[in-house]
């Protein structure tokens, strides 16, 4: 039996699951606030608890997550901690058992996802001080985009100047893309030419083939693509140019792109429930944002049945695809001339679960898909473990 603890760290928060080795979710958690007067709530076999402790760093945040174990009577001693980074650069295309050199590669790897990296690090530095000699494994958010072909990863700026400092498009939220279109591909009894449509906070679009990534929305950073919750997407590079020439410092821009963009810039929330709900009580802003939401959406799964040549699903997944059919809807209404329509009772309809939601007799079927990426996780590192 292989117990397997995953552990996604950020900045100031760490949400980490317990599974044992068939797969079953032992205990889950999120420990927030870190740096300061933080807290954990974590949900196990006793039910749910939360505490709020003092938390100076990371490894404060580990403490507090096995002194929970502890006192809710699981002794926590994992076999493996596979852990979520976020960018592998060209380095890595896999997970990989990590080991001192692993770490100053990811920690060089900073200079092109400095949000994101580094919590990673903490995360993976805390926890091999409390797990010590337990085998640590780095599963990338970029690894499932390695597949793609040249011309999709290429930006077209200057050759030499992008292989020196790695401007390329590396794509993210792979683990779910990845786990998302082996459900699909389990779900239908083949694997095929889908488009997957990760629509949470963030949000990206993947193009599928045969179980590879072969575009997806996201370039360099998280920026790029979709619009999000707070940041924005696609955008005329010329725009940065012009708001850094025109008064804005490079940190204002940072955050402007970061965190005051997307569904936020639009209607002042990033939640996607709060734009529906003054949608419906008639804010155009809101209405138009939707609409900017699903517009970019619908360019994108146009694009991808183009270099796909054919879509065997159009696939739904995180916490807008798997949640809002409104959203489904205003993506997939009017493009029946594409193959895709929806079946408005099973859009609808509130269930868990890989599900169809178009018609029977569908040219192209259309699932909802809920994405695991702790599992995906967990699934990864038990593999690099052998
Ligand atoms: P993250 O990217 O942080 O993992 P999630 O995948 O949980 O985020 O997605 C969060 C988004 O999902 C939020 O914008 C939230 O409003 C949206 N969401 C969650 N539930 C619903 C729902 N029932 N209807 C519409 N949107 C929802």
């Amino acid at each position: 039996m292989t117990a397997v603890l995953v552990v996604n760290s950020g900045s100031s928060s760490l949400k980490y699951q317990l599974l044992d080795g068939d797969e079953q979710v032992l205990a889950t958690g999120l420990v927030e606030r870190i740096g300061g007067a933080g807290s954990i709530r974590h949900r196990g076999p006793g039910g749910e608890v939360v505490v709020d402790a003092e938390l100076p760093d990371h490894t404060a945040a580990l403490t507090l997550m096995m002194r929970t174990f502890a006192s809710a009577g699981v002794e926590l001693a994992p076999d493996v901690v596979g852990h979520r980074v976020v960018h592998g650069g060209e380095r890595f295309s896999a997970p990989v058992v990590i080991d001192a050199e692993v770490e100053a590669a990811v920690e060089e790897l900073a200079a092109l996802a400095p949000l994101h990296n580094p919590p990673g690090l903490l995360g993976i530095r805390a926890a091999r001080q409390a797990f010590p000699g337990v085998p640590q494994v780095a599963v990338f958010d970029t690894a499932f985009h390695a597949t793609m072909p040249p011309e999709a990863s290429t930006y077209a700026i200057d050759t030499e100047l992008a292989a020196e400092r790695g401007v390329r498009r590396y794509g993210f939220h792979g683990t779910s893309h990845e786990y998302v279109s082996q459900a699909a591909a389990a779900f239908l009894g083949r694997a095929g030419r889908f488009v997957v449509l990760h629509l949470g906070n963030g949000a990206s679009a993947c193009a599928v083939s045969g179980g590879r990534s072969i575009a997806t929305s996201m370039g360099l950073t998280p920026l790029e693509g979709l619009v999000m919750g707070t940041r924005g997407g696609d955008l005329d590079p010329g725009a940065v140019l012009h708001l850094l020439r025109t008064g804005s410092s490079v940190d204002e821009v940072d955050t402007l792109l970061n965190r005051r963009s997307g569904l936020a810039g639009l209607t002042g929330s990033g939640d996607l429930r709060d734009v529906l709900a003054a949608a419906a009580a008639g804010d155009e802003r809101a209405e138009l944002a939707l609409g900017v939401y699903a517009h970019r959406i619908r360019g994108y799964v146009g694009a991808y049945l183009a270099h796909l040549g054919g879509l065997d699903a159009l696939v739904f997944t995180a916490g807008v695809g798997e949640n809002s059919p409104e959203v489904r809807a205003r993506v997939v209404d009017g493009l029946a001339h594409l193959g895709l329509q929806l079946d408005p009772a099973r859009n609808e309809a509130r269930e868990r679960g890989a599900r169809v939601i178009s018609p029977d007799d569908a040219q192209v079927p259309v699932l909802v898909v809920p994405t695991d990426e702790e599992l995906q996780i967990a699934r990864h590192a038990v593999a690099a473990v052998g």
